[in-house]
């Protein structure tokens, strides 16, 4: 069975743009790359202290690993790539890379380790807009609207503009 999965890339230190890179390319191993968007620049969200913009970037790829594999997976490649362990108390970290599965198709899915669609889309900006870039009639499997109504809807008020 062939999965579509649409990810997230995120991060603010280092050479960001090359590590997005080697994680498509480590990615795309997997799978079949489908698209992936431009590069956004977003003011950091959730963080007190003065850290480095955060970049983003959305991607779809087809691969048959189920979703808890792909997750397994996703999270090795973010450790090659130097991903700092989170923090209990310290909830975002400045990080190199972070790579959250956004959707899969239209599955529902809710386990304690992965939630499918990711909790949050609708609630940043810096999400809706790389999705909305490739994504804008994507409806949402749970919500049941599509990703320019979400984004419309949107009342993160973070400036994301494209890098
Ligand atoms: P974050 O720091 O936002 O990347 O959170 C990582 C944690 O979220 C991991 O422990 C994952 O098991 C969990 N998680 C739950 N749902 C998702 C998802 N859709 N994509 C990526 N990680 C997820």
């Amino acid at each position: 069975m062939q999965y579509i999965y649409i990810l997230l890339l995120g991060g603010n230190l280092g050479n960001v743009t090359q590590t997005f890179e080697e994680a498509i390319s480590l990615i795309k191993k997997k799978g079949e790359l489908n698209s992936k968007t431009s590069l956004y620049k977003t003011a950091p969200w959730g963080f007190d202290e003065q850290v480095p913009l955060f970049y983003n970037q959305a991607i779809e790829i087809m691969t048959d690993y189920e979703p808890m594999e792909f997750l397994d997976f996703l999270q090795e490649v973010e450790k090659t790539l130097g991903r700092e362990e989170k923090t209990h108390n310290n909830r975002y970290t400045s990080r190199t890379i972070d790579i959250d599965i956004l959707f899969c198709g239209n599955i529902v899915m809710n386990t304690p380790r992965l939630t499918i669609p990711h909790p949050q889309i609708q609630n940043r900006r810096f999400v809706l807009e790389p999705l909305n870039e490739k994504w804008s009639h994507f409806i949402h499997p749970v919500l049941h609207k599509d990703v320019a109504t979400l984004l419309g809807n949107c009342n993160d008020c973070s400036e994301v503009s494209l890098d």
